[in-house]
């Protein structure tokens, strides 16, 4: 027997198939729109109503303004010259997957509130861990971000020091914690001390040495955590960090993890970006050693294609984050042992999406060897720009390729401030629209950030890049 739809039902079909025509056409034509939009501030929210209207509108008045005034107004993160900050890839298999989801609109907190959301996270958990080529030793959950993750390994460290009094009492009148990172690692560590109650101030930063990797300096590691013993604090525990944000800054693994060993310290390295590189063997030199850590994030939301959110967050021991995250008695938490798995006991949020199935469509899809081919072009055609680039007189490399990150400088004769120039060039390069790149400080010299990752690049986008620099960068002098 049908019922009667409400009076506001929209013909859910037909504006389904009007969607994914209108995203197949999207994706068509990425490469003939400028990857940034050219809008001035405030320009979109002057397009859209004061104030929400009382009665519904026809999803044909909504669909008309979504074309006029969105699509003009983003900055395309799937266009295949997306150089800047790091990708965030939605290959079209995952992201019908991630369709698919919506329409369950599951809440995967519990394994019975979704039984196979959590036990499809788990398979494609174990399947991304091998993919890598970290041992059956370690278990995971896809927590949203990377930030979050940490956030949840901070914790971590904070409990285990603490032996897990922290979340009854409080931090106060305990020891100051101290937790320890390269000074190149990302800024979620250090907001993950802030949400942690812990302190920026107890976040020591240790130097590193040169590149290419930027590794941080273990004698200095050795020596800060011996000074804070010394004066009365509490080490709990060191982030580490592979492919870093800004130049790809890389910690030796190993010899991190051993240290740590030593000490009595929980290990949490941070992969958001290089990760997904893992899958390639050849890369994982990058992270030798990463099998000793005790927590590593991930971000298949970045270089892999799955769409936001989805961040592998694998632990060697599912029970000190559990301990840590579960707010439930004791008696409960199963993390796994009679094979009933509750995701939101292993994170910050209760409430979850259903992230495993974009993982389960992507890798079917496309196949290791599909990903695989993808990340080693990234990597060989963003190493031939840098080559290219370190062949004119007027360019420099400023730091080496890791994977496919590097940084380079305009250092044309005559030109009094280098670092304005080379800001000009990265703000005159994006209003060109060919290609989108961002810029970063290192050693207190301007550069630009060159980043090749987008899913469906071409060997062709390589050349537009060239082509697109160089060309600005003369006409600027
Ligand atoms: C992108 C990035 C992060 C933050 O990732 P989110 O998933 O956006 O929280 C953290 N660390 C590194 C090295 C990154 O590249």
């Amino acid at each position: 027997m049908s019922k009667t739809p409400p009076d506001d039902a929209i013909d859910y079909r037909a504006w389904s198939h009007r969607a994914a025509d209108w995203g197949a056409d999207y994706l068509d034509s990425l490469a003939e729109r400028p990857v940034r939009p050219k809008v001035k501030p405030g320009a979109i929210a002057a397009q859209i109503g004061a104030s929400p209207p009382d009665g519904g509108e026809s999803m044909d008045a909504i669909f008309d303004d979504f074309e006029r005034i969105i699509p003009g107004g983003m900055t395309h993160w799937q266009h295949p010259r997306f150089f800047a900050y790091f990708q965030s890839n939605a290959a079209p298999a995952a992201q019908i997957a991630e369709q698919l989801a919506t329409a369950f609109a599951a809440q995967c907190m519990l394994w019975q509130t979704s039984p196979a959301a959590t036990e499809l996270e788990v398979k494609m958990v174990d399947w991304l861990r091998q993919a890598v080529g970290l041992p059956d030793t370690f278990q995971g959950t896809f927590q949203d971000t990377a930030s979050s993750a940490t956030l949840c390994a901070v914790l971590t460290m904070r409990e285990k020091a603490l032996g897990f009094t922290g979340n009854k009492e409080g931090l106060f009148g305990k020891k100051p914690l101290r937790i320890y990172a390269s000074g190149r690692t990302h800024s979620s560590i250090d907001k993950a001390l802030w949400i942690a109650g812990l302190g920026q101030d107890n976040l020591v930063k240790i130097p590193t040495l040169d590149g290419p990797l930027f590794p941080m300096d273990a004698a200095a590691l050795r020596q800060a955590i011996a000074a804070d013993r010394a004066a009365g604090m509490q080490p709990a525990g060191i982030v580490m960090c592979v492919g870093g944000t800004s130049v790809g800054a890389t910690d030796n693994i190993a010899e991190v993890c051993a240290i740590a060993r030593e000490e009595g310290l929980f290990t949490h390295l941070d992969a958001a970006w290089a990760g997904s590189a893992m899958i390639c063997e050849e890369f994982r030199t990058l992270w030798t050693g990463a099998e000793h850590a005790d927590s590593i994030v991930l971000n298949p939301h970045k270089w892999l294609g799955t769409p936001m959110e989805c961040s592998l967050h694998l632990v060697r021991d599912p029970e000190t984050l559990v301990r840590t995250m579960a707010i439930q008695p004791e008696y409960l938490k199963t993390h796994g042992k009679d094979g009933i798995v509750n995701f939101s006991e292993w994170s910050v949020q209760l409430g979850r999406r259903f992230r495993a199935l974009k993982v389960w469509f992507l890798i079917r899809a496309y196949g290791l060897d599909g990903l695989r081919r993808r990340i080693r072009n990234h990597v060989t055609w963003a190493q031939s720009l840098a080559e290219r680039l370190r062949g004119e007189a007027d360019f420099e490399i400023s730091t080496e390729p890791v994977l496919s990150l590097f940084s380079f400088r305009h250092t044309p004769d005559g030109i009094a401030d280098l670092d304005a120039h080379n800001l000009a060039l990265v703000n005159a390069i994006n209003d060109d629209g060919r290609i989108y790149l961002t810029q970063s400080v290192h050693e207190g010299k301007t550069v630009i950030r060159f980043v090749a990752g987008q899913f469906d690049m071409a060997e062709e986008d390589i050349h537009i890049a060239f082509d697109a620099i160089t060309e600005v960068a003369r006409s600027l002098v």
